[in-house]
């Protein structure tokens, strides 16, 4: 029977990171995997995660089940710093913990589909793990266009999108630090994008993965806040695997926002069923790490200073990408303005071949880039490298 599975894609970027490690050119450079790294290139665990460790060896008694809605505390301690003061939003968000973001989204996609939904829309390009669990849940999707020629935020495409949708669409937005474009919606558009989805048959997504490392904290909530302001119901994935440097300890939440809090209970015990049944419940450890961060004035200062230092970190890099500006056929200037980790060159798949085996860059094959690959010991090359390959 199992001879009948045919070969599936290998996951692109993990075969790069296998090209990247055995290259021996010592001047390599790695912009492939979505990690932040230090201008030395490390992904160091975050100093506050430490210490939140060392607490939890010594005063963690037991690891006997917790349920299927994980670290309610981690949870609840997440939501004023995506939420803002009203954190339920008068008693009308509830959450559960979930493996990482990704887990987040697949139980977001398929509450949306117990209750209804089999359209999602989503602005393209996006994370292709996207496009992988609408596929795996059957759930069609449905193309708009993210960004303009120009590399600005395509406004009108979701905004037709969302005064076209039907009842039972959703739509999948972005929270901050849109993966790969690192094109975020401005605040006037978020509250345009909120007015629309307010009188709209849709029901929103948000997929928040990369909060802090844009604009801050705060401002990188705004678009989420400003659209469950305005509109009945919406559903969250939070992800702290990059904000806390959790990657592999797979730290996310999912919330839902009812119309009212008295039905929050029946749409959560859907939830937790769906987890039961895909995950039984959320690896603990790095979810009581941050509940232990988030619960001490002193951790969570260290915490949102580490955080700081990457976001600036991010800034600066991408500040001296715009300064060097038209690199060959590349303008590098927009890079200035974008946000988070990634951006997207527009640059042929040979180009980035070129890249790879004659200036040992390495970067997804759609031009998407880590920024974070970069510090100011390689910029120079790579800029020089840019303008090689595309003049
Ligand atoms: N959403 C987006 C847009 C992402 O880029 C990612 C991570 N690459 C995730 C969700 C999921 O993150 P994780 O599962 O690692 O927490």
């Amino acid at each position: 029977m199992l001879e009948s599975l045919t070969p599936q894609p290998p996951d692109a970027l993990l075969a790069l990171i296998k090209l990247h490690d055995e290259d021996d050119r010592p001047d390599k450079i790695d912009l492939g995997v979505g990690v932040y790294r230090t201008g030395q290139g490390d992904t160091p665990v975050f100093a506050a995660v430490k210490r939140a460790e060392e607490r939890l060896v010594n005063e963690q008694d037991s690891k006997s089940y917790l349920g299927p809605e994980g670290d309610i505390g981690f949870v609840n301690a997440l939501m004023p710093y995506l939420f803002g003061k009203d954190a339920t939003m008068g008693g009308r968000i509830a959450g559960m913990q979930t493996p990482g973001g990704t887990g987040a989204v697949r139980l977001a996609l398929a509450l949306a589909q117990k209750a209804g939904t089999r359209r999602v829309h989503l602005g393209l390009p996006s994370w292709p793990n996207h496009a992988q669990i609408l596929k795996d849940l059957d759930l069609e999707l449905v193309g708009f266009d993210h960004a303009t020629s120009e590399g600005k935020a395509d406004l009108d495409s979701v905004l037709g999108v969302i005064a076209a949708a039907e009842p039972g669409d959703t739509v999948l937005l972005h929270g901050c630090c849109h993966n790969p474009t690192g094109i975020d919606y401005s605040n006037e558009q978020w509250d345009a994008i909120a007015d629309a989805l307010s009188q709209s048959a849709a029901i929103p997504l948000i997929d928040t993965a990369y909060q802090g490392l844009g604009v801050g904290m705060k401002e990188d909530a705004y678009g989420l806040r400003a659209v469950l302001a305005k509109v009945p119901e919406a559903l969250i994935a939070q992800s702290c695997d990059k904000n806390f440097g959790l990657y592999r300890d797979r730290v996310g939440a999912f919330y839902a926002m009812a119309k009212d809090g008295s039905q929050l209970e029946d749409i959560m015990s859907n939830a937790a069923a769906l987890a039961r049944a895909n995950w039984s419940m959320p690896p603990d450890h790095g979810a009581a790490a941050v509940r232990k961060i988030l619960r001490d004035d002193e951790l969570t200062a260290l915490w949102l200073e580490e955080l700081e230092t990457m976001r600036t970190r991010l800034r600066q890099v991408r500040a001296k990408l715009a300064e060097a500006g038209q690199s060959g056929a590349i303008d590098l200037k927009p890079l200035g303005g974008q946000n988070g980790l990634f951006s997207v060159l527009p640059l042929a798949k040979s180009q980035v071949e070129a890249l790879r085996k004659d200036h040992a860059i390495y970067m997804a094959g759609s031009g998407r880039i880590n920024v974070a690959g970069l510090h100011m010991g390689n910029i120079e090359k790579f800029v020089d490298a840019l303008a090689k390959v595309s003049s």
